[in-house]
This record gives C-alpha cells, sequence and structure tokens, in this order.
C-alpha cells in the first residue's frame, strides 16, 4: 500500500491525520486477515509551498522540512499506532525522479521547455479516467507559457532565484515536481505494481491522475485499487492549511486526547466527510472513555454479534461505523475479551490508562482465588471486602481468572 503523507511546512492539521490513522486501522486489519501488508506513506520535503513558507520565516527550506518533518513524526507517534514500514522522503529519491522523467521523455512522453520538463497529457489517452474530470479542470492546473498543451504538468521545474534548494539533472539544475514524486518513491519502495494507493479524496486530481499518467506512461502497472478518504470539515468548509480554518493534531492530541480522536474517525465512514467540532469531540471523548470503563460493567450477558459480525462490518469496505456500534454492544453487555480485541484493532483498549493493580493486591486477590477454589466463600468474601476498601474491585473472568479495576473515586 502507497498512502500520500503529508507536505512538511507547519505542523499537520486533525484533517491530514484521517488518511495516517486510516492507512494504519487498514494494515492492522489486512494482516489480522491474514494478508502480508507492507505500507509506505512518503513525505513531500520538496514543494512550493515550503520554500514560501521558509522565506516567510526568514530560514532555510531545508531547515523548515527537516523541523516539520519531525512534527510530523512526533504528533503521528503520540497516536499510538506504531509507525508505517516504509516512510521516504522525496530529498532522497531523486536520482531515481531523474530516472523516471528521463524515461518519460525518451518515449516522447514528456519534453523540455526552458529547463523544465513537462509530461505530455495530449500522448496519454487514459489521462481523467479515475477522476473524471473535465477539461476545463485540466486546463486550471498549474497556468504557465512554457507548455505545448495547457493540460501539461510539470515533472521538473527549474531553479529559480528564491529557491534555495536545488539538485543537478540532465535539464539543469532545479527540482522535482510533486506528483513525479510519489510515481518514483511507490515504485521504489512497491515495484512497478502495488495493490492500494490511498490519500484524501482532494488528492484525487490533479495528484493522483498525473501519478498514474507518469508510473502507467513509464510502462508500469501502478496501483490496482485506489482509496480516497472525505475530507475534513470545519463549520461545513473543506479543512486545508490554506484556508486558515486550522486545528492542528497536536492542538487536538493536547485537548482532547488520541483516544478521542481515533473514536472520532471510527463515527465516519472513511469515504464520508467528517465535521469536525468541539461537540463532535466531546462526544468522542465520552465514547472512549465508556470504553475504558467498561471493565466496571457488573456482569456480562449475551450479545447478538459475534467476532464474525465484527468482521463482516470491516471486510465491507471498512465499514468503521458499523464496526463500532458492535463494540459499543459489546461494551453495554460486557463481552469484555471481544470488546479488548475490537478495540485493539484501531489502537485502543481496556485499561488504557495503564493503571496497573500493585503486586501486594494481586497477591489478595488470588488468595481470594483460592478460596473460592475450595469453598471457602467466608474467607473469599474477607478478600473480596478488603481489596475494596483498598479501592480495587475484583472481578471473575471466564476461564477461571480474576480482573483487578480500580474503583471511581
Ligand atoms: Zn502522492
Amino acid at each position: 500500500m502507497y498512502f500520500c503523507g503529508p507536505t512538511v511546512y507547519q505542523r499537520i492539521h486533525i484533517g491530514n491525520a484521517r488518511p495516517f490513522i486510516l492507512s494504519m486501522w487498514l494494515r492492522r486489519w489486512l494482516k489480522l486477515s491474514g494478508y502480508q501488508a507492507r505500507l509506505v506513506v512518503n513525505v513531500t520535503d520538496i514543494n512550493d509551498r515550503i520554500y514560501d513558507a521558509a522565506r516567510a520565516q526568514g530560514i532555510g527550506s531545508a531547515e523548515l522540512a527537516r523541523r516539520a518533518t519531525q512534527w510530523y513524526w512526533e504528533d503521528t507517534r503520540a497516536l499510538g499506532l506504531g509507525r508505517p514500514d516504509v516512510e521516504p522522503l522525496a530529498t532522497e529519491t531523486v536520482p531515481e525522479i531523474v530516472t523516471l522523467i528521463g524515461g518519460l521523455k525518451a518515449k516522447g512522453l514528456a519534453y523540455e521547455s526552458g529547463g523544465d520538463v513537462y509530461f505530455r497529457v495530449a500522448r496519454f489517452p487514459e489521462y481523467g479516467r479515475l477522476s473524471g474530470a473535465r477539461l476545463e479542470d485540466m486546463v486550471a492546473q498549474e497556468p504557465g507559457g512554457r507548455k505545448e498543451d495547457a493540460r501539461d504538468f510539470a515533472l521538473w521545474k527549474a531553479n529559480k532565484p528564491h529557491e534555495d534548494t536545488w539538485w543537478p539533472s540532465p535539464w539543469g539544475r532545479g527540482r522535482p515536481g510533486w506528483h513525479i514524486e510519489c510515481s518514483a518513491m511507490a515504485e521504489k519502495h512497491l515495484g512497478p505494481g502495488f495493490d492500494i494507493h490511498g490519500g484524501g479524496l482532494d488528492l484525487r486530481f490533479p495528484h493522483h491522475e498525473n501519478e498514474i499518467a507518469q508510473s502507467r506512461g513509464a510502462g508500469q502497472q501502478f496501483a490496482r485499487l485506489w482509496i480516497h478518504n472525505g475530507l475534513l470539515e470545519l463549520r461545513a468548509e473543506k479543512m486545508s492549511k490554506s484556508v486558515g480554518n486550522v486545528v492542528s493534531l497536536r492542538t487536538a492530541l493536547t485537548s482532547w486526547g488520541r483516544e478521542a480522536i481515533l473514536v472520532f474517525f471510527l463515527n465516519a465512514h472513511y469515504r464520508s466527510p467528517i465535521e469536525f467540532s468541539d461537540s463532535a469531540m466531546e462526544v468522542a471523548r465520552v465514547q472512549a472513555a465508556d470504553f475504558r470503563a467498561a471493565t466496571r460493567v457488573a456482569e456480562a450477558r449475551p450479545s447478538a454479534f459475534t467476532w464474525d459480525s465484527f468482521r463482516a462490518a470491516l471486510d465491507d469496505d471498512f465499514d468503521t461505523p458499523r464496526a463500532l456500534a458492535i463494540l459499543h454492544d459489546w461494551r453495554a453487555s460486557g463481552q469484555l475479551e471481544l470488546l479488548g480485541r475490537g478495540l485493539d484493532v484501531f489502537g485502543l483498549g481496556l485499561d488504557i490508562d495503564g493503571v496497573e493493580a500493585p503486586p501486594d493486591l494481586h497477591q489478595l486477590a488470588e488468595a481470594r482465588q483460592a478460596a473460592r477454589q475450595r469453598r471457602d466463600f467466608g474467607e473469599a468474601d474477607r478478600l473480596r471486602n478488603e481489596l475494596d476498601r483498598l479501592g480495587w474491585e475484583v472481578q471473575d473472568v471466564a476461564g477461571g481468572g480474576f480482573r483487578l479495576i480500580r474503583k471511581a473515586r
């Protein structure tokens, strides 16, 4: 799987967390389903926006990209979902990018113009098939006078005076265009054909359309399936860094915690837009707290849902709202084994605040267990009361074990 990662020039916003979370959940689910899964999520550390932001702050663009990459790693790590298998940087992939562009040029699919290299869209008849983009949209991307055809897009851009980084190439010094970076990184780490390509719906055109043109134009099979996540909306307006209505992932982590963020995204199908608001986050926070407290449900009763019901929901285009409803049913009915197993798929869990009973309390609970086994219920009750006095509740679980739960204060 290849998922398009962030362009690094500031802390990522909460909307950028969605494809990251989706990719990590999906990899986990595929592995649990018996597939081998390898996930590549790139970092776009060469881009116009990085040059612009660095200039505005009076620092070097490479320095800004390096810092913002650290922020991205820090913030996504705090989601507690682990890391993708490979996280390549565009700056590490320039030789492969140059080779790929050279190949397209040799096939007549690209041409040089004033130190830039452009993709010749007219020579790639499949263009527009993924997105159904109309001709007027194609004309709107990358206006400029150096192109043969208004639809063409840049593969390589000649260095401009205000750009403080550049790389050598057969077309002079410059730097890659954004789209070709992903084509080269996907091929380098997954080969010429792979299964799933993901990213936000806003990337379908032109970014993904251009990736297809480049990679398939170069003779590769490229991605067999596409997954586009719906965008995060704030007051019904798409959240993007350029709009300015930004809540960073860092801010959301500080305000609501990782579990609330994960539950918030579980609430919507990945293909749907999702509305971010304080009240939506509050609802998610309460749901996450309910899951954590599920161990306090006194006694298990039967649930209509089995593990197969949960699996069917996720196997059906990763229907997380349906899976979440099943988790809530397991919680309400005290089906803790199923609940723990289901929450774990999404990086959630029971007792997630890490409160573990001290060893001496464990000894008391074990002594109570032994008393019950020899049918000394008087002693078992005495030990239960002793634990209760110390602020812990002991619960019996299927298979003869027990669980110690700290009581609410
Ligand atoms: Zn990409």
